[in-house]
């Protein structure tokens, strides 16, 4: 006889189980919680924050500007709370984040240092099952997968990582107590965003700091400095219609715009010589993001690209003393924007100091770590500290190192094995009941993952309210909805230049990764626009299931 429902032993028994407390999951309790559904959130982190609670090496920080990287749901929270700088270090974007759950009352429904491994969809009645690693067993109706994109650290393949006699950090799980670097041999392996913005500071703290850099990127001054108040009560003094502003924009920034130019409305080489130089200075000096909003087709023709490239390769190298160092850190085989743009502060200087080596590897690869360094051919870097910056498996990883069964105990890993399937990146077709915020297939990656939560979560409500009105308590994604959804991600990314380049929104880093867009590259407008279609048109993709009560269930399963 089959187990029902009524017989599993259960601790927690709620509406809404909402995993991971960063930007989405605070934003999701918050949200559910006002809609009169029982909700309680399990953070594997000591504090809540997600990525801003992991990433806390030297140097960590926002390249979305702090008055746009914050909620937009609390008019009294987005008036009081007081940024300090144009863009937010760690520091400060955890200390927010700790004062929205305060403020919010959320801490009462956050287990931290808890982890969920697996879950479990139970057909028998229509709910999620699952035990958290306190060993609390929780059914819930609904599971809303807050995981991030940027979560689950890359495992390192360099033949010996582990036998490393020094101590070994990792950007994406800096401890909270600072190590002492003071006057030590410090290592660095990659050169992506991480790392970009830990090594001016890495090297003022160390007595020496070499770099293992495989890949150069691109990098744009940031630009930061105190937050101006005379443009904080600029937009303070309308802040719901800057909002709008950045919801109608193609990333959800527009301060950039605002500081520099107007996104153009021409082709790259459309314009004069001089009015193409023109927008890239300007963009240069506004600095951060600001070339993702220049010319629409610079991530389209390879022409403008290179363009693009030139004059950004020309800026690097008059900040470089050595021209062979300039030569291995400016990159020449990729096109600029298809790995996600670099923002620093001091980067490229940092290789003028005398205590920073630059090695390469595309001269030669790391061959092992050893106990006393990284050797390379016949050379051991010996050093005291090595740290890795080498990146994350990204959007997809951590859900599916997670053990997701659904209906016949599918599971999610098997599913999206050769990439993500989703309708409109909210759901996949198996697994009812399930949700992803800022998930595989949505906007997030190339739009403000905060504002994308608040978005996401707010249409999810309205769908459990229709539901509950109906007395529905299963909803499901439809599998040829869902395959329309993942051809329009496809074919939108297809003309791109995003596959000339190993870049993580393709899954390139990854080795056996499939390769596929796994981010949606149609703008949140549109993105927008074909979830309200959706929403207007009755959930056109999404089946519903009836109200069954929990013996039916069971009768029917046992044939009684
Ligand atoms: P990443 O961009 O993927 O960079 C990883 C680096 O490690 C690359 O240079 C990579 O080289 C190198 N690497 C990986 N495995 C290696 C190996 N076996 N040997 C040698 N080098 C190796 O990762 P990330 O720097 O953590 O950044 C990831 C994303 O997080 C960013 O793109 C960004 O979206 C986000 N982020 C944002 C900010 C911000 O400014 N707000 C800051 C940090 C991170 P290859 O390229 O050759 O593989």
């Amino acid at each position: 006889m089959s187990e029902s429902a009524g017989d599993r032993k259960t601790d927690r028994k709620i509406d809404v189980v909402i995993i991971g407390a960063g930007f989405s999951g605070l934003y999701a309790l918050y949200r559910f919680r006002e809609a009169g559904y029982s909700v309680h959130c399990f953070e594997g982190g000591g504090g809540v924050g997600g990525t801003w609670y992991w990433n806390r090496y030297p140097g960590a920080g926002s390249d979305i500007e702090s008055l746009e990287y914050s909620y937009s749901f609390s008019e009294e929270l987005q008036q009081e709370w007081k940024w300090s700088k144009r863009y937010s270090g760690q520091p400060e974007i955890e200390r927010y984040m700790i004062h929205v759950a305060d403020r919010f009352d959320l801490n009462r429904d956050i287990s931290l240092n808890t982890t969920i491994g697996d879950l479990n969809w139970d057909e028998s009645g229509d709910v999620w099952r699952m035990t958290a690693s306190s060993g609390e067993r929780i059914e819930a109706r609904y599971c809303v997968m807050c995981t991030g994109i940027l979560s689950a650290p890359k495992h390192i393949d360099i033949p010996g990582f582990d036998s490393f006699a020094g101590d070994v950090l990792h950007t994406s799980k800096w401890p909270a107590e600072e190590p002492d670097l003071n006057g030590k041999r410090v290592g660095i392996i990659g050169t992506g965003s991480s790392a970009v913005q830990s090594i001016p500071i890495l090297a003022e703290r160390a007595g020496q700091l070499t770099v293992f850099q495989r890949t150069p990127n691109y990098s744009i001054p940031l630009q930061n400095g105190p937050l101006d108040a005379a443009y904080e009560s600029h937009v303070k003094s309308d802040y719901q219609g800057w909002r709008d502003k950045q919801r109608k924009s193609f990333g959800g920034y527009v301060s950039v715009n605002f500081r520099a130019a107007s996104p153009p409305e021409s082709t790259t080489m459309e314009v004069s010589d001089e009015e193409r130089r023109m927008e890239f200075e300007t963009r240069w000096a506004s600095g951060g993001l600001a070339f993702y909003t220049s010319f629409k087709d610079l991530l389209f023709s390879q022409q403008a690209n290179d363009s693009l490239a030139d004059f950004v390769r020309e800026k690097i190298r008059a900040k470089l003393v050595s021209r062979e160092i300039a030569d291995a850190l400016i990159p020449d085989n990729y096109p600029i924007l298809t790995k996600r743009l670099c923002a620093d502060t001091g980067y490229y200087e940092t290789f003028n100091r005398k205590n920073v080596e630059l090695v390469n590897l595309r001269e030669a690869p790391i061959e092992r770590i050893t106990d006393k360094g990284v050797k390379i051919g016949d050379k051991v870097y010996e050093l005291d500290v090595l740290v890795f910056a080498t990146g994350f498996d990204a959007i997809t990883g951590q859900l599916v190192r997670m053990s997701i069964k659904g209906v016949d105990g599918v599971q999610l890993k098997d599913v999206w094995q050769d990439g993500p399937h989703t309708i409109a990146g909210l759901m996949t077709h198996g697994f009812p009941n399930m949700f992803f915020i800022n998930g595989p297939q949505s906007c997030t990656g190339f739009f403000n993952p905060v504002l994308n939560a608040e978005y996401q979560c707010d249409w999810l409500a309205d769908m459990l309210e229709r539901m509950q009105t109906d007395g529905h308590v299963r909803v499901e994604a439809e599998q040829r909805a869902q395959e329309d959804w993942v051809e329009h991600v496809r074919s939108v990314a297809e003309p791109t230049l995003f596959w000339n380049s190993e870049n993580w929104f393709i899954g390139a880093n990854i080795k056996g990764k499939a390769r596929v867009m796994q981010l949606y590259l149609g703008g949140f407008p549109a993105y927008c626009q074909y979830v309200s279609e959706v929403r207007e048109s009755d959930y056109r993709g999404f089946a519903f299931g009836d109200q069954v009560t929990v013996n039916d269930k069971a009768d029917a399963l046992t044939g009684s």
